[in-house]
């Protein structure tokens, strides 16, 4: 199972380090799981310095498309793949919805990471409106589709489904509505031409929630929000069953 720990803005770079060497210290029970960690830009030197030569991931919670230039106030994919990121978060649904992201722009993103060699994690997912209209097949379809549209379908690649209202919410989605909604989406691939992807769950997850959750197919692993920012919840979430 792939666990990703989405911190969004919090975490100073000291309590990035004092995380990292708290979740060193149970590394062995982490062997059979891939751990990604995602601390805010100013965290991340701090954070990798920390995580070095382990076996835990971390990658930045959002990039943009060029190494470098006029852009202000953007971070460089490149160089935070030369600090040892592997992952980026794309596409969040904070990124689209509080800085007007769309799936095209998107797009770039994607295909900029997987040129770079750093795995892009795309966060997909339906408002409550477009749940309760029925829009949710449709909305799949179109954040795939435009914002995958070019990206290489031979790279590593990994999807997010996170329905919007279940983030930082305390309202998970049901079982049934996540094992609905990942079948759509490994349909939806497939009929755009892509081989099965990772996908997995994001929207309040918890060491409560957890278990029902893993059990269901084509759940790959947890986006996880506020239950990542302690050690012991992020574990607790691990060791759910
Ligand atoms: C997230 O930020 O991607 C998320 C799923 O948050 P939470 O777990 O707090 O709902």
């Amino acid at each position: 199972m792939i666990y990703a720990a989405n911190w969004k803005l919090n975490k100073s770079p000291d309590d990035a380090k004092r995380f990292a060497q708290e979740l060193l210290t149970h590394s062995s029970q982490l062997e059979n799981d891939q751990m990604i960690l995602f601390p805010q830009a100013l965290a991340a030197s701090s954070l990798a310095e920390s995580l070095r030569g382990s076996s835990i991931k971390w990658g930045l919670q959002n990039c943009y498309s060029k190494d470098s230039g006029a852009f202000t106030g953007e971070n460089s994919l490149s160089v935070a793949q030369g600090m040892g990121a592997s992952y980026v978060l794309v596409g969040h649904s904070e990124r689209r919805s509080l800085f007007a992201e769309a799936s095209g722009f998107l797009a770039e993103k994607n295909a900029y990471a997987q040129k770079l060699g750093v795995t892009p994690i795309y966060c997909i997912g339906e408002t409550l409106d477009q749940r309760k209209n029925g829009q949710t097949r449709s909305v799949l379809i179109e954040q795939i589709h435009r914002g995958m549209g070019l990206s290489s379908k031979s790279l590593p690649f990994v999807i997010a489904y996170e329905p919007v209202w279940a983030i930082g919410t305390g309202q998970v989605a049901t079982p049934e509505q996540v094992a609905e909604t990942h079948l759509w989406i490994q349909e939806i691939l497939k009929d755009f031409g892509w081989p099965e992807l990772p996908l997995l769950y994001g929207g309040s997850v918890k060491a409560d929630n957890a278990a029902v959750l893993k059990k269901i197919k084509n759940v790959d692993g947890f986006l996880i929000g506020g239950a990542s920012l302690e050690v012991s919840s992020l574990l607790a979430i691990r060791d759910a069953e």
